[in-house]
């Protein structure tokens, strides 16, 4: 991490109510080079599997790799750094209701009031707020288990991104498979849906795809996750009683939950404007036509207008994986884009584009 001295005498307060201890979440995301984070990735691929039932492919991704990031490295990357810097202090406390005006900062924190003056707020507590009609929400949700079998069972050359062939009775739903080695993987059951399952539900998928799909009989659960992704068409603007920041500030994208990047390009901008003491206000939102084609997405998905299977399936199929890749990091071309778009089925799309507009 680079000090920049312009920072040398500010101070920064950071506020979880969580102290970060636990290994909570995965990240996975692609990029082209050597990252902010790369000391910490977990694990690399550079080919990764896209499997349904009327399409199956391995597929060489250069110049990306696909990347894992365990969250209990991130933090433990993140406090070690804190810790390097006095200026940095941080407090584990429940945030309550806040009000923020003219850079003057009021908090509840363990339901005690504090004021601070010449502030800067950053907020990444997300709350579901708006009562909208228009407004439409899928729940991202999935339950991973990492295993360990005794016989070598995993390619650990290749990440599964989605295999579809699972049954599609509870909406749209794949398993990912990300193999750390021969005989570890981090196995996870993903729906995008309107509703959660019951737990028990999660597992029997789970136990279902290891014994059918990957035909592994033995094996050992070392380690659980769960998580819920809210995937809408809500403009959840960066800045808004404050500067939202992460999922509260709109970075995850609407119609496939995909955030780390997101959050990783922001914050480079962010930085560049304090150091450049640019307003923050010039940080450009993300743009219209991606906006568009995530909710003409969304509300296909939404409305069931076509299985999400088909639709991924047709994408994978019919286009390279690099511009699939650029297209759900909103860096296509506009040439890329029209190639994606032939690709999926016309009137389901232009019916649910022009309700968009
Ligand atoms: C299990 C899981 C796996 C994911 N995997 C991927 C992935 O592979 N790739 C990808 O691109 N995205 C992924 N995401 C989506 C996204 O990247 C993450 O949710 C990411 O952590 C979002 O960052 P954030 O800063 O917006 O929110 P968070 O990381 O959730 O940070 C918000 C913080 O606010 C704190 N907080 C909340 N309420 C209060 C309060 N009242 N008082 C004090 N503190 C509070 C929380 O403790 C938390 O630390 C995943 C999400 C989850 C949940």
């Amino acid at each position: 991490m680079i000090r920049c001295e312009k920072f040398a005498d500010k101070k920064i307060l950071l506020i979880d109510k969580d102290a970060k201890k636990n290994n909570d979440r995965t990240w996975c995301f692609w990029e082209q080079e050597d990252g902010f984070f790369d000391k910490i990735v977990f694990k690399k691929w550079d080919t990764i599997s896209f499997l349904s039932d009327a399409y199956v492919a391995d597929m060489e991704i250069s110049p990306y790799q696909y990347k894992m990031i365990r969250g209990i490295d991130f933090y433990q990357y993140c406090f070690q750094e804190i810790k390097r810097h006095p200026t940095i202090e941080f407090i584990q406390a429940d945030i309550g209701d806040w009000s923020y005006q003219e850079k003057s900062l009021s908090i509840d924190l363990n339901d005690i009031e504090y004021h601070f003056t010449n502030t800067i707020l950053f907020n990444s507590i997300y709350r579901e707020e708006n009562a909208d009609k228009k407004i439409i929400k899928l729940l991202q949700h999935f339950k991973g288990w990492i295993i360990e079998t005794k016989e070598p069972a995993f390619n650990p050359e290749k990440a599964t991104m989605m295999d579809f062939r699972i049954s599609q009775d509870n909406g749209t739903s794949f398993v990912y498979v990300l193999p750390f080695d021969e005989k570890t993987a981090l196995v996870e059951y993903t729906l995008f849906t309107k509703q959660l399952l019951q737990p028990d539900e999660y597992d029997e998928q789970l136990e279902l795809y290891i014994k059918m799909f990957l035909h592994i009989e033995e094996y050992k659960v070392i380690e659980k996750e769960f998580g819920v992704i809210p995937m809408t068409n809500e403009k959840l603007s960066f800045e808004r009683n404050g500067w939202n920041i992460g999922t509260a500030g709109g970075q995850t994208k609407g119609s496939s939950g995909y955030t780390f990047q997101f959050i990783q390009k922001q914050s480079q901008q962010i930085v560049d404007c304090l150091v450049n003491q640019n307003p923050l206000s010039e940080i450009p939102a993300t743009p219209k036509r991606f906006r568009f084609y995530d909710n003409t997405l969304l509300e296909i998905l939404y409305h069931n207008k076509l299985p999400g299977k088909e639709i991924f399936t047709a994408f994978f199929k019919k286009n390279k994986p690099q511009q699939v890749l650029r297209f759900l990091d909103n860096e296509s071309s506009i040439k890329d884009e029209l190639k994606i778009i032939s690709s999926l089925p016309t009137w389901p799309f232009l019916k649910a584009a022009i309700k968009q507009l």
